[in-house]
């Protein structure tokens, strides 16, 4: 085969472009310049489910931010996955899951109160047709702001007013308790007053469930601890098909899945958040099931490989029919 350099790639690409520029009706069309909803839809058995992009966080990180791996070998990582070297390419995908009785959503993305690259969660709802009145259920996996922070908006008005709160117990009882409050290091205490403004004033009416148990028809929940103490997974499921939302049981798979021993700073427990994403991708790996994760690239489903030093994550194909 020819070897094609840089230069007749250019080439050949010049031509083209002059191919395009002697139509004169391309020359007419004036660029959209915005991006397209983002919203993918699929099916668990008889469930219709909605994943909506909620934006993207370039999270700045320092070399402390893996505890178990030299710095030099996390910027390799990156370098690898095309991804800056100083940041965590971190995008956020949120799901609708519709029973047939109830509209759930699972997270609630960042309610634009984390980078001005997210916050179109609202947006692409309702161009899935789906209005935040309509949402019947929250689901939450656990506690961090990118999770909850959509609850509110800014000034602690509710995006979803008539849904009914569903958090983990253990999750819940961990940040919600003062003594963990007074005892956590300054930057973590920020996270713990983040949960007071979204949760205090709505505490009556938020409902907390046991992991272990279905927190709605089709949805069961699965104690997946150490990225925090209550951090919860759930299994969607329904007939002979189901889906497993990992939430924060790894973040971006270029980086977490191709190395799972990884400690992040973010993880509360590192040892028990690097046994459970091991136990559950193995499980996934090894019986072929679909997951879906928080911060995998939209439409953050697809499956999981066992590879001989981690999983490498295959993004499902876009499906123009349900
Ligand atoms: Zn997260």
């Amino acid at each position: 085969m020819p070897a094609i350099s840089r230069r007749t790639l250019l080439a050949g690409s010049g031509a083209a472009a002059l191919a395009v520029h002697s139509d004169p009706a391309a020359a007419t069309a004036a660029p959209i310049g915005k991006q397209a909803p983002g919203i993918y839809r699929y099916k668990i058995g008889t469930l219709e489910l909605t994943a909506l992009y909620d934006g993207i966080w370039y999270r700045p990180i320092t070399d402390k931010f893996i505890r178990n791996a030299p710095f030099a070998e996390v910027e390799s990582a990156l370098a690898q996955a095309f991804m800056p070297a100083d940041k965590l390419t971190t995008p956020f995908t949120t799901l609708i899951v519709n029973t047939g009785k109830k509209l759930i959503l699972i997270d609630t993305g960042t309610g634009g109160q984390i980078t001005a690259s997210a916050g179109v969660l609202r947006d692409n709802l309702i161009a899935a047709g789906i209005h935040p009145k309509a949402v019947d259920l929250i689901v939450i996996s656990h506690f961090h702001p990118d999770h909850i922070n959509g609850i509110k908006d800014k000034d602690n008005g509710l995006l979803f007013p008539n849904a009914e709160i569903a958090v983990p117990a253990p999750e819940w009882n961990f940040w919600m308790d003062d003594a963990n409050l007074r005892a956590a290091p300054a930057d973590l205490k920020l996270t713990f007053l983040n949960q007071r403004r979204i949760f205090l004033d709505i505490a009556r009416n938020v409902r907390r469930f046991n992991p272990g148990t279905e927190v709605a028809a089709g949805v069961l929940s699965l104690d997946a601890p150490g990225h925090t103490p209550g951090h919860t997974v759930f299994a969607v499921h329904s007939g002979d098909q189901s889906l497993i939302v990992l939430g924060d049981t790894a973040q971006h798979p270029a980086v977490f899945a191709r190395h799972p021993d990884w400690q992040a700073a973010f993880d509360i427990d590192g040892d028990a958040a690097v046994a459970t994403r091991k136990r559950l991708f193995d499980r996934a790996a090894a019986d072929r099931m679909l997951v879906t994760g928080y911060h995998f690239p939209f439409p953050a489903c697809g499956h999981l490989i066992k590879t001989a030093t981690g999983y490498e994550h295959v993004p499902v194909e876009w499906q123009p029919k349900l």
